[in-house]
């Protein structure tokens, strides 16, 4: 717009028969618009404010989170009835594993759990439980100190897709934290994928992944493939055999703002 306004003002100075008042047309609502822009920029986007929560002590529950266990009571779940409760810590004993009652999309989840002190087994077979998320994608649980196994099974993977960047574990029986950043994936009406699902990962404190955008499900016997669910599903904490215990578990959806309508 402003080369053809530049454009016809030179040509109106040129040739005489375009006349100058063309040019002032095109001018004026190019000019009016412009300052309208820099105006509405030097403002700002209207972002809505930010809610005010309270944080809550170091490691959480912020106020603004769904508390999953508390440390006495298990009522959010399925399959509590299969999980022991005991020093405010709770954990499988081979009967099952735990799933939300409530469904979670693109969430924020904080969970502390520690593998048995007493090391039984290997690789697979030592402290194995797991972080599902909408049920399919799993954040392996194992005791990996000084206990070798498949590099994409091991603590803190993607399970099948992708080992951590670092191996941040702590000794067994330890008490250890993961931070966990889940974006569900998306399928359109036909069952596509239109995006797919990402995590990022912090154990420890350590981040061990980045964003990473799966690759499906976390099946052990297939590669991973999507099949098309809905946008949000249950937390499941998997009973793999082992004595993990689990503390402090609780839940925050992320939720992206909404800019007013102009
Ligand atoms: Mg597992």
């Amino acid at each position: 717009m402003l080369a053809l306004i530049s454009s016809t003002i030179a040509n109106s100075i040129r040739r005489p028969g375009i006349p100058l008042m063309l040019a002032l047309v095109l001018a004026v609502p190019a000019w009016a618009a412009a300052v309208a822009f820099v105006d509405e920029y030097k403002s700002g986007i209207p972002w809505p404010e930010p809610k005010v929560i309270d944080p809550g002590p170091i490691g959480g529950p912020p106020s603004d989170a769904t508390v999953l266990f508390d440390g006495t009571s298990l009522d959010a779940w399925n399959g509590a009835e299969n999980w022991l409760v005991a020093d405010g810590a709770c954990g499988p004993h081979g009967k099952g594993g735990l799933t939300t009652k409530d469904s979670f999309g693109d969430v924020q989840l904080h969970i502390e759990f520690a593998t048995p002190a007493e090391v039984k087994g290997a690789g697979q077979g030592r402290g194995n439980s797991g972080v599902y998320f909408l049920g399919k994608y799993e954040v392996q649980v194992l005791d990996s100190y000084d206990n070798q196994t498949y590099f994409d099974g091991q603590c803190g993977s993607v399970y099948k897709q992708k080992p951590p960047l670092v191996n941040a574990c702590r000794k067994p029986g330890e008490w250890q934290t993961y931070d966990i950043l889940f974006t569900a994936p998306r399928f359109d009406d036909q069952g596509q994928l239109l995006k797919p699902a990402a995590v990022t990962v912090l154990h420890n404190g350590v981040v061990l992944h980045n964003h990473f955008e799966l690759l499906g499900d976390t099946a052990y016997d297939r590669p991973p493939a999507y099949t098309p669910h809905p946008p949000t599903g249950p937390i499941h904490l998997q009973d793999h055999g082992d004595r993990v215990r689990f503390r402090n578990i609780w839940v925050r959806p992320i939720v992206e703002p909404e800019l007013p309508q102009k």
